[in-house]
């Protein structure tokens, strides 16, 4: 369901990045490159792939904790704007985690692996989610008693909102900047410069990341991509090259806890093969 609300929104995104790009062109800025946006492309279309691939499942095991479900939420505004917010919530802390835990972060890597920023970085997506357990942030959600149907169609909507923020033509947005998730606080989330790591993981709200401590205005101009760059357009190596770090680092390490730690523990805590 996913899948077809975010094909059914291509056409919408493609037009905004052409614009987009016919503009910055215009402006002489060197934002794009096609080898870039063939990659990004490709990539998102991996990962609408692999997504299909466990729709299946993953919506047999939504329904079985929905029916253990503490609530039932009546229809109307009130139901929809709680899912809102609760399902962005979740997706703070599945983004949160994404960059936390290398496990994760070897999907979540091939996202930021480009040193460009530009509408089409929102394609720049991963294959292995599924595998990194991304879903997992999304059934206590089915458990509080939202709809399967109801958290796959807001966590589409959620992806679809954060289009738009992936792009350096929109400044600052004035007060929406406290609230939303902007154009501003995610060019914050994609730099490697020191102060701006592991911050702004804002899906919508900007609000988690004031609550919870990663909140970071954009004040210096940011430099995109990993502090360990990995140099490629190919969309197999963009995709696999942090699983392979990591699984060998997993081998080389010494003993249990430090082979489990180089699975779960921070990125930086990598072995041999430091990519952030
Ligand atoms: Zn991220
Ligand atoms: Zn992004």
């Amino acid at each position: 369901m996913e899948n077809e609300i975010l094909l059914g929104l291509a056409p919408l995104f493609l037009g905004f990045i052409a614009l987009e790009a016919w503009y910055l062109r215009r402006r002489r800025v060197r934002s794009y490159s096609w080898a870039d946006v063939v990659s990004n492309a490709t990539l998102a279309l991996m990962q609408q792939a692999g997504a299909l691939l466990v729709a299946a499942p993953l919506l047999w095991l939504m329904q079985r904790v929905h029916a253990h479900r503490l609530f039932d939420f009546p229809p109307g505004w009130a139901s929809i704007a709680l899912l809102v917010v609760a399902q962005d919530l979740a997706y703070y802390w599945q983004h949160r985690a994404n960059h936390r835990i290398r496990w994760m972060w070897a999907s979540h890597v091939t996202h930021h692996s480009s040193p460009r920023l530009n509408l089409s970085t929102a394609f720049r997506q991963s294959l292995t989610y599924p595998l990194s357990g991304v879903w997992l942030f999304s059934l206590p959600l089915v458990w509080l008693g939202f709809t399967p149907a109801q958290v796959i169609t807001m966590g589409a909507l959620n992806l679809a909102y954060q289009f738009f923020v992936h792009t350096e033509v929109v400044g600052k947005l004035g007060w929406l900047e406290s609230v939303m998730n902007t154009p501003s606080h995610h060019r914050v989330h994609h730099a490697c410069n020191a102060g701006y790591l592991d911050r702004n993981y804002a899906g919508i709200f900007i609000v988690w990341d004031r609550l919870f401590g990663t909140f970071v205005p954009e004040r210096e101009p940011c430099a995109y991509g990993l502090v360990h760059p990995i140099v490629t357009h190919d969309p197999l190596t963009l995709t696999f090259h942090e699983w392979r770090a990591m699984l060998r680092d997993a081998a080389r390490a010494d003993g249990f806890a430090a082979r489990a730690w180089q699975l779960v523990g921070p990125p930086e805590h990598a072995l041999h093969s430091p990519r952030r």
